[in-house]
């Protein structure tokens, strides 16, 4: 695990390449927002991420997130799940999350809904698809997303904040930003069609967040330029 001056370093470069990103695309420096990835990383992570003013962290797995969540004067910060949810642990994952934004399918979206109400709340989500068609991705296709938004929106317990995706690995950079504009493309025409805001679109990791900026994206996910390589 790196030191906190060395995450205060790669914090400030982060935050650098955002900030460049706005200015190039004309868009508010201060318009995205950064989640910090500490999934793979001890409980460290989240005290970093919150010592230096960042209020929410992202996890991939439930049981990872319960576990640091369940670890002594844990920082009060606000937990993503940004990872596919089995059906199995959705009740856990209610009970944890602040916000789960790998919605992937109208199953997940009833049991999440059910557990929410359970609990007596209201749980905000994003619905992850897959824009770049990569066979190895969760998420919605774009044909499937009219129906999954207009399941959600008739679900009391969740509130749609917007759309989330991961692009494929590809070196091409053009290859992230197409999928990144189809989900901008896609959110516009959602909104429109059901006239629904759905302000978020969380997109951008270490490796492409500067294209994801360019695109439109409100929330990028950053893990490996913040904390490092994760060693696998
Ligand atoms: C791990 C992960 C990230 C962060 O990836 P980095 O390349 O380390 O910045 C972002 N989003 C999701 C969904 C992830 O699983």
């Amino acid at each position: 695990m790196i030191t906190y001056e060395e995450f205060t370093q790669n914090l400030a470069n982060v935050q650098l390449r955002m900030a460049e990103a706005c200015v190039a695309a004309n868009r508010a420096v201060g318009s995205v927002r950064l989640l910090p990835v500490t999934k793979n990383h001890p409980i460290d992570a989240v005290h970093y991420a919150y010592q230096s003013g960042l209020t929410a962290v992202g996890e991939n797995r439930v049981q990872e997130a319960a576990g640091k969540c369940a670890q002594d004067a844990v920082s009060p910060v606000e937990w993503e799940l940004i990872g596919h949810l089995q059906s199995n642990k959705t009740k856990e994952a209610v009970a944890i999350f602040d916000r789960i934004q790998s919605v992937d399918s109208i199953k997940l979206l009833k049991r999440l809904d059910r557990q929410a109400g359970e609990l007596g709340k209201c749980l905000p989500i994003l619905l992850q698809c897959n824009t770049g068609e990569d066979p190895n991705k969760y998420g919605f296709r774009v044909a499937e997303m009219g129906a999954a938004l207009d399941a959600a929106l008739q679900l009391d317990h969740l509130q749609v904040d917007g759309l989330m995706t991961i692009a494929p690995l590809d070196d091409d950079l053009d290859v992230a930003s197409a999928a990144f504009d189809r989900l901008r493309e896609l959110r516009d025409h959602l909104s429109e069609r059901f006239s629904v805001a759905l302000p978020e679109l969380s997109m951008g990791m270490t490796g492409d967040l500067d294209v994801a900026i360019a695109a439109g994206s409100t929330q990028i996910r950053v893990g490996t330029a913040l904390y490092g390589s994760r060693g696998y």
